[in-house]
């Protein structure tokens, strides 16, 4: 697809700016009823979903051209699809998510690039990763663990572990340990440990599509060979890049992709994992956008009148995974979960997403901060999320501001609770 493919879905748009609020009938109170950080940061129309589309069908049209300026402003947005769900409630025949995505690869294709991404994507084609880590350093995160190697044996679930969690050290110890926590279930996992790579999902986000494609094609021929039925991962960024990404890209994965919330789920259901240990913590739940309303599944394109679209056919964010974290939390003795006021698809975005956090650090840091302070209005003791880029993005928020809050990843729930990690008692502020 391209540009040009969008053009009667930003001729649509109505200049409404509903894509900028959460739905009035799901706003709660003024002071959260902002949902596009872009905007709300920046503060005019064109850093909106439908300031990006009018620009996007004036360079089209021959009215306007691409200048940095207007490159910038593109890349101001976290792809967090906000907006997009936003109009939906209204106009259901707008497909702005994938005008925000093809404006991107618009960009990479005229020669307007980010030095910023640049720079990174230089490190994913040299390291394998975003993060510019070593390539090398890749498997020390499974160093001496009694895991199957997915390029020796053969296994029924291969555990993709992603960039952040196979580098961060704050991570690797809740891989290592949620490891254990399916070897002891009798799951049959393989690891590529040291030989994983990136998924392509970030270089995709960026606009670099045949980057994304390598990656997508690298990371094919691995599951097609290691004779796997399920594919699990602990990161909202690489499931998302597997259910919408691959498919967009026509390289769908031949096998079930789960995020490891879900697969934990399937190990309750089945009697193989208990949650018993009881966690008394007052905590409030953020919704990542890539597990959220970017955790819907791609469904193809819409090639004719968008009006006249089955409801089944509409991706609008709503069909995300937004129950599976609530239901493991509820399942947890001791647990009081207590909500914020944009939650599931109406959910603020932790800042990370969409290259921000590599090409402008301040405004991602910035739509961090909004959100720890929606948490705090909840008395929560504690946040909650399911993805490594929110969970370093609220950590060094409430290290940087002092906020009174901790924060937790939803598998360290799940590893303390079953009994393989040790209590952590929170303490407010961060830990
Ligand atoms: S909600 Fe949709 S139709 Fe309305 S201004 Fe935004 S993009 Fe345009
Ligand atoms: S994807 Fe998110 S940040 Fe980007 S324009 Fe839409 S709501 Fe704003």
């Amino acid at each position: 697809m391209s540009l040009q493919d969008y053009q009667r879905d930003m001729e649509g748009c109505s200049r409404c700016s509903s894509c900028k609020w959460v739905p009035f009938n799901q706003v709660k109170s003024w002071r959260y009823a902002h949902n596009c950080p872009a905007v709300s940061r920046y503060n005019f129309h064109a850093y909106s979903g439908s300031g990006k589309m009018i620009m996007g069908l004036s360079m089209l049209t021959g009215r306007s051209e691409l200048t940095e300026e207007v490159m910038n402003i593109i890349f101001s947005c976290q792809l967090c699809g906000a907006c997009d769900t936003a109009c939906k409630v209204y106009r259901d025949d707008i497909d702005l998510m994938e005008v925000l995505l093809e404006l991107r690869s618009h960009c990479i294709e005229e020669g307007e690039l980010l030095v910023e991404h640049m720079a990174v994507m230089d490190a994913l084609k040299r390291e394998g990763n975003m993060l510019g880590e070593e390539k090398d350093l890749r498997g020390v995160w499974a160093e001496g663990l009694n895991v199957k190697d997915i390029n020796e044996e053969t296994a029924e679930v291969i555990f993709h572990a992603g960039c952040r969690y196979s580098y961060d050290p704050e991570l690797r110890e809740t891989i290592r340990e949620t490891i254990k926590l399916l070897t002891e279930a009798g799951v049959d996992v393989a690891i590529a440990g040291a030989t994983e790579y990136c998924c392509g999902g970030r270089a995709y986000k960026f606009g670099y599509r045949g980057e994304a494609e390598n990656y997508a094609d690298d990371m094919l021929s691995r599951v097609k060979s290691s004779g796997a039925k399920t594919l699990v991962t602990p990161c909202s960024d690489c499931f998302s890049a597997f259910i919408y990404y691959y498919p967009r890209l026509q390289k769908e994965l031949p096998v079930e992709v789960l995020h490891l919330g879900q697969y934990v789920e399937r190990l309750i259901a089945e009697g193989k994992l208990q949650l018993k240990q009881e966690i008394p913590l007052r905590v409030t739940y953020h919704d990542p956008c890539y597990l959220g309303r970017m955790g819907e599944p791609y469904l193809g394109e819409w090639q004719d009148n968008k009006l006249l679209r089955p409801m089944s056919m509409k991706r609008a964010g709503r069909k995300g995974i937004y129950d599976m974290p609530r239901r493991i939390i509820n399942s947890i003795p001791g647990l009081d979960l207590v909500e914020m006021e944009r939650i599931k698809e109406y959910s603020w975005c932790c800042g990370a997403g969409g290259g921000v956090l590599e090409a402008d650090p301040d405004f991602a840091a910035w739509t961090a901060a909004e959100r720890i302070d929606e948490a705090l209005s909840t008395g929560a003791d504690a946040l909650v999320t399911a993805c490594p880029w929110c969970l370093k993005m609220f950590r060094e928020s409430i290290a940087e501001s002092g906020a009174q809050i901790g924060i937790y990843d939803l598998t360290d729930l799940v590893l303390e609770s079953a009994g393989i990690k040790e209590p952590v008692a929170v303490k407010r502020g961060g830990f």
